[in-house]
């Protein structure tokens, strides 16, 4: 038990999904997006997780994610493929009873051609110059393609967590441009797209971040703990260093905690000296350089010496470890590496 553990609160996760999905009108569907292992949390568990909860469409970013979320959910919910129909998927779309989103003319004719019969999604671009048929493209095949009945027309908002941007209402009349009239189920919006409000809602949303707890979405509840177990506690004197490149230095006899995590284990070495750890409610300066499975805390303040400290918790969350690190939320949680023990709380 030397490793970090990564709790995982799937009751939390479920509950995120339901205030999302309250977010929308009852006509609405909310899916579930559970990509990059359900953005580090364990894309089965969070798939069974958020079915329960109610989630009827899942969506992946490769077709190979959808064998895990296809035998967790079992054959009901659709599991829908951001990736679409890539040449060497077809039995595994096949087989798994995926829902590729079809972007290109060629993915077209692939599925067209291999798959005739099998349900599938288009996907638009509606300005974000990375997934998706482009406006001429689409008015070269849109009659083919209704023909075949798609389940699905999406397209994907570029600056949804800035609400005021003016790309957010271009793409939204895009998307109507392109969508208007089609007898379909249409889908625009990811968390911060629910968030823009009604307008952007459509038939179906496809939230991922918001249900990990993560921003735009500024109510959710936490998913996930780091807990780092206390491997070893020392008094350093005042004046000696601490850590590679000797980064920090004790202004007073301190007592420094040594924890197993690091940078190996998805910690950016950019929180070195900025972040801190959590004793329970109370705050541990992280000190010196995250090292690869290490990192030093000043734990002189506290009373008694701690088994364990917190990473992430309700205190810091993914988005402040995000900030003090200079980078997104979403990579904090993606970046969570393998070695973790997992424990999941439903
Ligand atoms: C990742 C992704 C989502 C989910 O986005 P969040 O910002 O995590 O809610 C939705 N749609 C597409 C196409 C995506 O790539």
């Amino acid at each position: 038990m030397g490793s970090s553990t990564l709790h995982i609160d799937l009751g939390a996760l479920a509950q995120n999904w339901r205030v999302l999905d309250a977010k929308s009108a009852a006509n609405v569907e909310t899916a579930a997006v559970v990509k990059a292992d359900g953005y580090g949390t364990g894309a089965g568990k969070a798939a069974r997780a958020l079915a329960r909860a109610g989630a009827k469409t899942f969506f992946v970013a490769a077709a190979e994610e959808g064998i895990d979320v296809r035998n967790a959910v079992g054959p009901s919910p659709r599991v829908c493929v951001f990736s679409g129909h890539m040449a060497g998927d077809t039995d595994m779309i096949a087989d798994m009873q995926l829902i590729p989103m079809l972007n290109s003319l060629d993915q077209i004719t692939r599925h067209f051609e291999l798959l005739p019969k099998h349900p599938f999604g288009v996907q638009l671009d509606t300005g974000m110059n990375r997934l998706g048929l482009e406006a001429n493209e689409w008015d070269a095949v849109r009659d083919l393609v209704m023909a075949a009945n798609p389940v699905l027309i999406m397209s994907h908002l570029a600056c949804a967590d800035e609400p005021d941007h003016p790309m957010n209402a271009q793409q939204l009349a895009e998307f109507h441009k392109m969508t208007d009239g089609l007898d379909v189920p249409r889908a625009l919006s990811a968390t911060g797209g629910i968030l823009l409000g009604p307008d952007y809602h459509f038939d179906l949303t496809r939230p991922g971040i918001g249900l990990y707890g993560g921003l735009p979405f500024e109510d959710a509840a936490p998913v996930v703990r780091v807990e780092c177990p206390v491997i070893q506690i020392r008094d350093v004197p005042a004046g000696e260093t601490v850590g590679y490149g000797n980064t920090w230095t004790a202004e007073v006899p301190s007592r420094v905690a040594t924890v197993s995590a690091g940078y190996a284990d998805g910690i950016t070495r950019q929180i070195s000296n900025k972040s801190v750890l959590f004793d329970g409610d109370t705050p541990c300066p992280l000190i010196g350089r995250v090292s690869m499975d290490l990192i030093t805390v000043d734990v002189t303040h506290l009373d008694q010496t701690p088994r364990s400290l917190d990473l992430l918790c309700a205190h810091q969350t993914v988005d402040d470890l995000a900030e003090i690190g200079g980078t997104i939320g979403y990579e904090i949680l993606t970046s969570l590496g393998r070695r973790y023990n997992r424990r999941y709380r439903t």
